[in-house]
């Protein structure tokens, strides 16, 4: 093949997506769909207006969109309509696998019965894969907002019906004030139970949250975690455990986690040694998709063909999915950088 531009290399590199909630997934077109046909939500039904109302000021703010915008989401058919979405955005973006935050809880108050979810779940997992070749993987993550109580009915679902695909336990939402410790028993319920621990940690607030996160809830990844940077120890432990990093580096400017992306931790959390893969959180909030993000790589932190290469390589093996999926996965990516070394040459 001749040598590719990084545009055609990106786009043609294999990859998991492991930091992705099912209705920040949701793209315009399909939110928009959602908000005409319920005229009693405060979310636009143009698309101007709908761009506006997803300019963010804050992370508190953007919780807050998420929440009106999750209102929408009120059958499972509207489940099985996201995840036929996103599975066809992730097919474009060559995800071969993707682990999904569904927030049970909160589907529940805007009226989806945990058995429909559940049945909707299985529903657009077989579709996925059938239509688009794309594996779902399910984190039932509880927002903080909702409280301990919250997050144990959380795992109580997950336990009562762990739809095919269940990967773990998360936890998401306003981080300030919020002490992960608090969540220790229903992590290690979940533990017991077999369940991975997948918690946020460290995206708006500093490294004692991750520190918490690791110590005290078991945390095997991270979701984005950036807020370690400042602590020299921890990025040592991290590295020394394997403990992956989700990093989404335009949520995070889209929240004001950071101020722009030349301040972005990513480089130094990478030259430190931690495990980082790449994700996109909210891709329909924020304007971005996965292919994007290692762009975004490229264009502000230099990584080229072998960085972005690596950071695929760590997603495959973060990523809770069978050892058929992640050795083919990890042998489609070794094939795509052997043949653009030929090229090259
Ligand atoms: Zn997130």
């Amino acid at each position: 093949m001749p040598t590719p531009d990084i545009a055609t290399f990106v786009a043609a590199l294999p990859k998991v997506e492991l930091h992705l909630h099912l209705v920040g997934s949701a793209s315009v077109e399909t939110v928009l769909a959602l908000s005409r046909g319920h005229p009693d939500s405060t979310v636009p039904t143009d698309p101007d207006a709908l761009g506006r109302f997803y300019e963010f000021t804050d992370f508190e703010h953007f919780l807050n969109v998420y929440r009106q915008v999750n209102l929408l989401v009120r059958t499972g058919a509207d489940i099985v309509t996201l995840l036929d979405g996103l599975a066809s955005d992730l097919a474009g973006n060559a995800v071969r696998y993707a682990e999904v935050q569904v927030t049970a809880v909160r589907n529940r108050m805007s009226g989806i019965e945990f058995d429909d979810l559940a049945q909707a779940l299985a529903d657009g997992r077989a579709l996925a894969a059938e239509k688009y070749g794309v594996e779902f993987g399910w984190i039932f993550d509880a927002d903080s907002r909702l409280g301990t109580a919250g997050a144990e009915e959380t795992l109580d679902f997950a336990l009562r019906y762990r739809p095919e695909g269940t990967v773990g336990l998360g936890l998401a939402g306003m981080e300030r004030g919020v002490s992960r410790a608090d969540y220790a028993p229903v992590f290690r319920r979940a533990r017991d139970a077999g369940l991975h621990c997948l918690p946020h940690a460290g995206e708006t607030v500093g490294p004692a949250e991750v520190w918490a996160a690791v110590t005290e809830l078991g945390a095997e990844r991270i979701g984005h975690g950036i807020g370690s940077v400042t602590d020299p120890r921890l990025l040592e432990q991290l590295a020394a455990r394997d403990i992956a990093l989700e990093v989404c580096p335009t949520s995070n400017v889209c929240t004001a986690a950071v101020p722009d992306l030349a301040a972005h931790p990513l480089p130094r959390l990478l030259a430190a040694g931690v495990p980082v893969t790449l994700a996109t959180d909210d891709p329909g909030m924020f304007h971005t998709d996965l292919n994007t993000e290692y762009l975004v790589c490229h264009e502000q932190f230099g990584l080229g063909v072998a960085e972005l290469a690596d950071i695929a390589r760590t997603g495959a093996r973060a990523a809770f999915c069978s050892a058929e999926l992640r050795a083919r996965v990890l042998d489609e990516i070794d094939d795509l950088v052997e043949a653009v070394g030929q090229a090259s040459r």
